[in-house]
């Protein structure tokens, strides 16, 4: 396959030499590429501002032996202009950007991810939630399809029925009171409610809750991510929370 076509989102670019850049993309079905894109700094390039982070583009690549090569970019949902307009959104959008690279391998499909985050992509381009939101949405979910899916009413070491009090990030979520360790927080019933509405998709709960329980929630969601990737993921710390 030395010539292919793809959908796929820019996760990241990074320059080289002059006038190209590297460009890491999430495919639909070929999972992560990383391609050059030549000539795509000049002003005059025919790509233009195409192959930007969070651009949802049909690509056309060749296959080289460490590097393909960028043939052909058309884009198919320009969320990256818009999102840039909302500091907010666009740190929520870093911060997606840098978990799907870190949770997706080269050349392994993950169309599930592509999915998850092409669709948060357009939710935070919407403006149809809060982006604090739609980010811990993403964020549990993208975890859960990579086998981490938090508990948040069932204990997650036994299984015994909930709601439980105790969340413990080691054991996986909701702890009961015989499997609850030391070191377990004990958030607020509604934040636990708002974080398995996230994780399900409940808008209706999600976008009813209030900011002391957001902030709490997106705590524990970056904890859990922490836990999960290990060098956490850097661009978390820029979003900017709601203030109570
Ligand atoms: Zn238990």
């Amino acid at each position: 396959m030395p010539l292919y076509r793809d959908e796929a989102i820019v996760l990241r670019t990074q320059k080289l030499g002059e006038a190209d850049r590297i460009v890491t993309l999430l495919t639909r079905t070929q999972g992560k590429v990383r391609g050059v894109a030549k000539g795509v700094r000049r002003t005059k390039s025919r790509f233009g501002a195409r192959l930007e982070p969070c651009m949802v583009v049909d690509v056309q690549l060749y296959e080289g032996r460490s590097l393909d090569t960028v043939t052909q970019a058309e884009t198919l949902a320009p969320y990256g202009d818009v999102i840039a307009r909302d500091y907010t959104a666009w740190t929520s959008a870093t911060a997606m950007l840098e978990t799907a690279d870190r949770l997706t391998e080269e050349r392994e499909p993950a169309v599930q991810q592509f999915l998850l985050l092409a669709g948060a992509l357009r939710s935070l381009a919407g403006g149809e939630h809060d982006p604090g939101l739609v980010l811990d949405a993403y964020l549990l979910r993208s975890l859960a399809v990579a086998g981490w899916a938090p508990s948040f009413h069932d204990c997650a070491r036994c299984g015994a029925d909930g709601p439980h009090r105790a969340f413990n990030i080691a054991s996986g979520g909701t702890v009961c009171p015989s499997c609850r360790t030391p070191g377990s927080a004990a958030p607020a019933p509604a934040t636990m409610e708002l974080l398995a509405s996230l994780l399900a998709g409940d808008w209706v709960v999600a976008d009813a809750s209030v900011a002391q329980h957001r902030r709490e929630g997106s705590g524990l969601v970056a904890a859990f991510l922490q836990w999960h990737l290990e060098r956490g993921v850097r661009s978390l710390r820029l979003v900017e929370r709601e203030r109570a």
